[in-house]
């Protein structure tokens, strides 16, 4: 068994009807990235930085920053690096140099983009880094925790002055820096289309989406039988964003845990979804599910996902389609 899906580390990520998926990591380590690169990911899809900020009692600088972004991309070797900025808030903080206030409701408190864009110097560094690692390799900005129009905006015109300020004296950076969004807080989902055509990509953040969705902490293990993706407040969301993504001509990509189990890849396949990214250790079992499915028999079956009527239905459904593709 674990042989014949190591021998799916040269095959393409196809589905029996010749439809091509893309499959790509998520990575922190340089050890991530290379195994990431040598299962054939088409990139990485979500780089954490919040790993240089934590267990640590002062801030990274620009410089460190950008070393380990300019690895990152190295070790892609032309696939690009999505990196995302900080995503850090009292619910994260396990010692920092940032000095954050304690908040009575961290998951609803300064946290990712709100943080970043409170703190200017810290964010102006960080997004340097990476435009500066840019002139290594292929680079996307992905914004945690955006929950408005405004801030995208925001960052827009930053990315757009600091890119202007760096291109004088950095001339390797590259033109062309995609900037994207997480949609994870219910109103971004809610009110895509007013956004969309401020990024150029956008990436769904299931972990936190079904934690706001359904009012459920995502770490709190005595909700474990609520907190699932498998409800159909979560898949009609799910599949509003991704047909919204679609008719606007942006890339969608599904970065929580939601897209890294293999047995949920043919439901994410009926939701339309064609960019899965997920740690590399499950690569290639999502690789051999979405092998054994069939794209536009899936793609059928959309209506028929979205009237069930709770997550036994969910799941029986699941196991009555198995054979269907
Ligand atoms: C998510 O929320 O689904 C996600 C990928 O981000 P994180 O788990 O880092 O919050
Ligand atoms: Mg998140």
């Amino acid at each position: 068994e674990r042989k014949a899906l190591q021998k799916l580390r040269r095959e393409r990520t196809r589905t029996r009807d010749d439809h091509d998926i893309e499959l790509w990591i998520n990575a922190e380590t340089r050890e991530d990235i290379a195994t990431g690169h040598m299962l054939g990911a088409n990139g990485v899809g979500l780089y954490r930085t919040e790993f240089l900020f934590l267990q640590r009692d002062e801030v990274p600088d620009e410089e460190e920053q950008f070393l380990a972004y300019r690895d990152a991309v190295l070790g892609m070797a032309g696939r690009p690096v999505t990196i995302r900025t900080l995503d850090i808030g009292a619910d994260k903080a396990d010692r920092t140099g940032l000095a954050l206030p304690d908040e009575p409701n961290p998951a609803l408190g300064v946290r990712g983009i709100r943080l970043s864009l409170r703190r200017p110097d810290l964010f102006d560094d960080q997004l340097r880094a990476i435009l500066r690692a840019s002139a290594y390799g292929p680079v996307r900005i992905l914004l945690p925790m955006v929950s408005s129009r405004e801030e995208i905006k925001a960052v827009r015109l930053r990315v757009k002055r600091l890119h202007g300020e760096l291109s004088k004296t950095h001339t390797a950076i590259r033109e062309e820096v995609p900037l994207g969004a997480m949609i994870e807080v219910p109103s971004a989902a809610l009110s895509m289309s007013r956004w969309i055509g401020l990024v150029d990509f956008v990436s769904i953040g299931t972990n936190d989406l079904v934690q706001y969705l359904l009012a459920a902490d995502r770490g709190n293990d005595a909700l474990d039988d609520l907190y699932t993706p498998l409800h159909p407040a979560v898949l009609r969301v799910l599949a509003d964003i991704i047909r919204t993504a679609r008719l606007r001509g942006r890339p969608v990509a599904m970065c929580g845990e939601f897209a890294a189990d293999p047995m949920f890849a043919p439901l994410l396949l009926t939701l339309g979804l064609e960019q899965f990214s997920m740690h590399s250790s499950s690569l290639l079992e999502v690789r051999k599910a979405i092998r054994a499915c069939s794209f536009e028999a899936r793609r059928a079956m959309l209506p028929q996902l979205l009237r069930l009527q709770d997550r036994a239905a969910i799941l029986d459904w699941l196991h009555a389609t198995a054979a269907m593709d």
